[in-house]
């Protein structure tokens, strides 16, 4: 890092633009499609033809309501559209439907929790729902760039934050908490790469201790969490050296290249943009009951399933982050603990082989096939000591997943995994193996205890596997503090 002798923090604000899983557009009635042939969903209304109105869809303005009330917003009684001018080829009207004045969510507050722990408040500006543009296509053709408007007019939420975010860290845990939300309340696929989660970041900086604000810089095209974090510390570092050498930082939009932040276009002002109430749509009301309607049917959000995971149930963050990371694990999680699984055996299974599975053989967790029942059902199998953990795991866990409606006790009793519960036959195969084993037991009763697991894989072993760790263990370590004490 660059040495310098006064010290500068940065000062950071984050648009993100989650783009709405919604069956049609938001202002039109094609359907919302990713990575299909360019221009087959298309309108006389999404390519801005004159005379053509828009219509305000429902499902968009309750996606938004409910991201605004996961976000702590206040929802206004009363929003409206703005008009924002601009000409650029994938905009075919001439302007944006957004939000200016009248925004539908606002002054809300996201806690964001660091991978320490910590959580950092960080305060929401404002929710605008709006269209999504079409695309540009620069690398198609070599002469030409080429349009297409599927994604025209999809419907897009900003999320405005407030200059809260002080370091990279911050702001990487504020996009990924962002998106989890999405992914939670099913508006959003949330995908970086795919685009239908898009972040561009402001930054400036000044000095430690200073209460003014210094110059933003507005950076674009971060598409992934890791690039947002590397471009603030690029940049910051950048404006820090010009600060440094006299210079001024110049208020304007840089893009990100992977490596370094580049000059894209001078910032335009919101005077450029000549904002005026989108005339084509009237206001909209939002009538408490309706509001009230959408609050009740809000899941329970990540980030409170996270801490009553965490703080009432014992599990080690690192394990109730992958269980909040996506709803469909979210909603398997909390069936298998339905099913009767104590929450920490829940998320040893969850977490050990049904995500081993998934990633092996890249299923998604929709469609596992395995019932959350029936691993409840292969779970008391193992707490009543009938299988022993390893079996379940390693030889009925496959088999279920060969024929997820078998009966787990029905299997392994075919399978010829049910463990003895004899045990007069238990205790002849640990004491065959203590009397093979006489140097092992002296040392064991010398003060070597890690040797009692050898033993006990010893007589699992003669037993061929039908003798149950857990209680042969047990048997072991009662045989060995009473007899057999060297002289
Ligand atoms: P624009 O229309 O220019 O994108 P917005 O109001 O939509 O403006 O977004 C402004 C963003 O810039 C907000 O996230 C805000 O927190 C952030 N921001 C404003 N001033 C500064 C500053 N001096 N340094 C860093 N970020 C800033
Ligand atoms: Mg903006």
């Amino acid at each position: 890092m660059y040495f310098c002798p006064v010290a500068y923090e940065m000062v950071i604000g984050l648009e993100v633009h989650v783009q709405l899983r919604t069956r049609a557009k938001v202002f039109a009635p094609e359907a919302v499609t990713f990575g299909e042939r360019p221009n087959t969903y298309i309108s006389p209304i999404s390519l801005g033809y004159p005379g053509t109105l828009p219509v305000l869809g429902k499902a968009c303005v309750e996606a938004a309501i409910k991201l605004g009330l996961a976000l702590g917003c206040e929802i206004p009684e009363r929003f409206y559209f703005s008009r924002k001018n601009y000409f650029y080829p994938d905009l075919p009207k001439g302007y944006q439907i957004t939000q200016e004045a009248a925004p539908i969510a606002k002054n809300g507050l996201l806690h964001v929790r660091l991978p320490s722990g910590e959580k950092v408040p960080i305060r929401i500006l404002r929710l605008q729902l709006e269209e999504d543009t079409g695309k540009s296509l620069h690398d198609q053709d070599p002469f030409y760039t080429l349009l297409d408007y599927n994604r025209a007019g999809i419907g897009l939420i900003e999320i405005v934050s407030a200059p809260d975010i002080r370091s990279p860290e911050i702001a990487m845990a504020y996009v990924a908490q962002i998106r989890r939300l999405v992914r939670f309340l099913s508006i959003s696929d949330g995908n970086m790469e795919e685009g239908s989660l898009r972040c561009d970041a402001n930054i400036s900086v000044r000095p430690v201790g200073s209460t003014t604000f210094g110059t933003r810089v507005e950076i674009k095209n971060l598409n992934s969490i890791s690039a947002l974090g590397k471009a603030i510390a690029y940049e910051f570092e950048r404006q820090v050296r010009l600060i440094e050498a006299g210079e001024a930082v110049r208020q304007e939009t840089r893009t990100w290249d992977g490596e370094v932040t580049l000059p894209l276009r001078e910032k335009e002002t919101a005077d450029d943009y000549r904002y005026f109430p989108e005339p084509d749509l009237p206001p909209v009301a939002v009538h408490p009951a309706w509001k009230a309607q959408i609050a009740a049917e809000l899941p329970e959000l990540p980030e409170v399933l996270f801490d009553r995971l965490v703080e009432k149930e014992g599990l080690f963050p690192d394990e109730a982050v992958l269980i909040v990371e996506d709803l469909p694990y979210a909603v398997y999680f909390k069936a298998l603990v339905e099913a009767g699984l104590p929450v920490k055996r829940a998320a040893n299974w969850l977490n050990g082989p049904i995500r081993a599975h998934l990633n092996a053989t890249a299923t998604r967790m929709e469609d596992f096939p395995i019932p959350p029942a029936q691993i409840a059902a292969l779970d008391t199998l193992v707490q009543e000591g009938l299988v022993s953990l390893n079996a379940a795991r390693e030889v009925l866990f496959p088999a279920l997943l060969e024929d997820p409606a078998a009966d787990p006790k029905t299997l392994a009793e075919t399978k010829g995994l049910l463990l003895v519960q004899d045990e007069t036959l238990l205790r002849q195969w640990a004491d065959t193996v203590l009397a093979q084993n006489p140097d092992k037991v002296q040392a064991y009763l010398a003060g070597k205890t890690g040797l009692l697991g050898f033993l006990v894989g010893q007589v699992v072993k003669l037993s061929q596997g039908k003798a149950d760790p857990r209680r042969v263990s047990a048997y072991l370590q009662a045989r060995l503090t009473k007899a057999d004490k060297p002289a």
